[in-house]
């Protein structure tokens, strides 16, 4: 038994499942497909750096308050630490540590040189003032000034953070190291030094991973009826590039509630809506309400889990009616639900694959950024459709190669890279 001593345990209730546990279960199957070396099992069952901080702020009624900041860093063996921030009630360090690991096996399956890491603060940022976020976001990044850096640590965006947050970010760390450092974190606005494209790119790539599956059961997008949980920079994305691309959008959620259209939503016109509206899609025109739990167990072609983790359990995998389940959030199908839809022929496209093109653009950004030379959205979005086609071939190939699931096969992909280049650096010392 591996032991995850590092992490302090997380209060349990009967139903809770620990998400480092199940990351690391998901790593103890590829290391049996690939019946790798049980001390390099060791060495990646482990984050290399865990760091929490304290961050104090001044709210705007002048209470202070103390945050804890997490940055987990879980490998750098083919290149800097990469992974987003995460602002969300449920953040805890086991999930941000598990999120960093799936990093690491998602820049790798991608042929990016980066290691994995994660960061996060347990706050619901809908409750805190502009002035607030950016107090927080300022310590924070001062707090971990030592640990981030464009050739230690690149953070970006994750749930609960933009590109606003990455421009805080930036600013707190060129200040404190007396110059501008653009390539300390990517998916920041396009005025200092973003990439065109990054906005979108996770949408993006949700899409293009979904259309490659699609065409390998002699499919197109025309006409598919999409399911999509969650209505945020990734889900919306991904809607409106599905709903250019010809598929029908048959409901979509936010953590308030979703809406459903046996038809088919109007994206852009619910984009207007959600803008209009603080960000809700409830009461939208035409449209039915409906709950989350539902709306995963609604008929359709395609469903895409874009939200949190564990949403599609053995609770209610038996009721899922999709044929295609795309992961564009970190973890939401859990093990034994992933078997059971396998079983049953549904294909499961894995969140390191399916939700691979946001980190993809970020490396084009950062590379654009060190070769002081931008590129226009037409070649960042053609660069990252050929990387992240190509994880789908492999991740494709390799499956049949060894007969297994597509997760299985992303993660043996991944994990067999980052234990080739463990292997030939050594150990140290
Ligand atoms: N937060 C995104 C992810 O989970 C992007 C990370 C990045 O761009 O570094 O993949």
């Amino acid at each position: 038994m591996i032991s995850k001593s590092l992490l302090p345990l997380e209060a349990a209730s009967p139903a809770y499942i620990c998400p480092y546990d199940q990351a690391c279960s998901y790593l103890e199957a590829a290391a049996k497909e690939l019946k790798l070396d049980q001390g390099l099992l060791e060495i990646l069952s482990h984050p290399r750096k865990v760091v929490t901080v304290s961050i104090p702020v001044k709210l705007d009624n002048g209470e202070v308050r103390v945050l804890p900041g997490h940055r987990v860093q879980h490998s750098d063996v083919l290149g800097p630490y990469k992974g987003g921030i995460r602002y969300h009630p449920a953040v805890t360090l086991r999930e941000v540590s598990a999120l960093a690991m799936l990093m690491t096996w998602k820049c790798a399956l991608l042929g990016i040189p980066y290691g994995g890491a994660k960061g996060g603060v347990p706050i619901d940022p809908k409750r805190y003032s502009v002035g607030e976020l950016e107090r927080i976001t300022r310590r924070y990044t001062s707090e971990l000034i030592k640990d981030i850096g464009p050739a230690i640590d690149i953070p970006a965006p994750d749930m609960g953070t933009s590109a606003r947050e990455m421009a805080w970010m930036m600013d707190t760390y060129s200040v404190n190291v007396g110059h501008a450092v653009p390539g300390v974190v990517t998916g920041k606005p396009l005025a200092i030094g973003g990439s065109r494209g990054r906005e979108m790119a996770t949408g993006r790539g949700v899409m293009i991973i979904v259309r490659e599956a699609l065409t390998d059961r002699g499919q197109s997008l025309v006409g598919v009826r999409v399911v999509i949980q969650g209505f945020g920079n990734v889900g919306c994305a991904a809607a409106e590039l599905l709903y250019q691309a010809g598929a029908k959008i048959i409901a979509v959620s936010t953590g308030a509630g979703g809406i459903f259209a046996q038809n088919g939503l109007d994206i852009p016109a619910l984009k207007a809506y959600a803008a209009e509206n603080h960000k809700s899609i409830v009461g939208f025109p035409g449209a039915i309400a409906i709950s989350n739990a539902d709306l995963l167990t609604l008929s359709c072609d395609v469903l895409i889990p874009a939200a949190l983790e564990n949403q599609i359990t053995q609770e209610n995998v038996h009721q899922i009616q999709a044929q295609i389940v795309a992961e564009a959030a970190n973890g939401p199908v859990t093990l034994e639900a992933n078997q059971l839809l396998e079983a049953r022929g549904v294909t499961v496209l894995p969140d390191i694959l399916a939700n691979a093109g946001g980190v993809v653009v970020s490396y084009l950004e950062w590379v654009q950024g060190l070769s002081y030379l931008f590129w226009d959205e037409e070649r960042v979005n053609r660069e990252m459709e050929h990387l992240m086609v190509q994880a789908y071939h492999q991740v494709i190939q390799q499956s049949k190669t060894r007969q297994v699931n597509l997760r299985l096969a992303a993660y043996t992909l991944g994990v067999g890279r980052v234990a080739q280049a463990l292997t030939v650096r050594g150990l140290y010392p």
